[in-house]
């Protein structure tokens, strides 16, 4: 059974080492990792550039895009067959609550999701990020996918998992919680004379409502969440439709969802 490895910290990453090392005794694993670090790039797509895959030692492949590019040329170029399954990371810090947006970590297993390959996101949620840091969270990961090659995943559904600092005190299935944005833009000026500015400075914090990632992972729990693709907030169709606007079509609106979706 073959395992793709990525992540969006590199291929370097003492978290993508720790986790090829776990998935190792299920089969065997090759890592299409980005070359540098790639964190924060979301589900972006090099289509205006080449890409060059290098294999670094045996089944290591080093690749000069995004995550997203490597399972795209993991899955279409580089391995001579479909993966069983795709996990992404160990990444450096959580990925949870709105910050899932932007994370290259979770966007690599949703290019999986779109490819039909189960995917699974791993990150941790820590203070410390050594190699040794990273084993809790890759014996989790290899028992998720362990659990997931034995049950199957439902159809379109990705799990985003969070592992807090350390041992665990068990494993909770959570919704995506709510992060708190604060004034996140420091604005400084450079030797020169010019104003430049840096995004994302602080952390502001996260709403602490039970049944979340981020309560889950606070309170030293391990997080999963199944996530899926289809943006759409059906609970806002019967609001939309309500308004009083002559451009909505006779055939739009509720009709339109599927059954079940709701
Ligand atoms: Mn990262």
């Amino acid at each position: 059974m073959l395992i793709l490895v990525t992540n969006d910290d590199g291929i370097h990453s003492p978290g993508l080492q720790a986790l090829a090392g776990s998935l190792g005794d299920l089969g065997r694993v090759v890592v299409v990792a980005p070359d540098r670090e790639r964190s924060a790039v979301s589900h972006s797509l090099t289509l205006h550039a080449p890409l060059r895959a290098e294999e670094v030692a045996p089944g290591h492949f080093a690749v000069d895009g995004t995550p997203t590019d490597c399972v795209n040329l993991g899955l279409h170029g580089l391995l001579a067959e479909r993966p069983a399954l795709v996990v992404s990371g160990i990444n450096r810090g959580g990925n949870m609550g709105d910050d899932i947006t932007y994370s290259g970590t979770v966007a690599a297993a949703m290019e999986a999701t779109l490819m039909g390959v189960p995917a699974i996101a791993v990150s941790l949620e820590a203070a410390a990020f050594t190699y040794e840091d990273f084993l809790p969270a890759a014996a989790v990961a290899a028992e998720l996918a362990t659990a997931m090659l034995t049950h199957r995943l439902p159809a379109d559904t990705l799990l985003n998992v969070n592992v807090p600092a350390g041992p665990s005190r068990g494993v909770r299935l959570t919704r995506q919680g709510k992060r708190r944005y604060g004034d996140l833009v420091v604005e400084k000026v450079d030797p020169r004379g010019r104003k430049y500015y840096w995004i994302g400075a602080g952390g502001a914090g996260f709403v602490d409502q039970p049944g979340t990632d981020f309560h889950a992972v606070h309170h030293g729990f391990v997080s999963v969440t199944p996530l899926h693709l289809d943006l759409t907030n059906y609970r806002s169709f019967a609001a939309l439709s309500a308004w009083n606007f002559s451009g909505w079509s006779q055939d739009s609106g509720l009709g339109t969802i599927e059954p079940g979706a709701l």
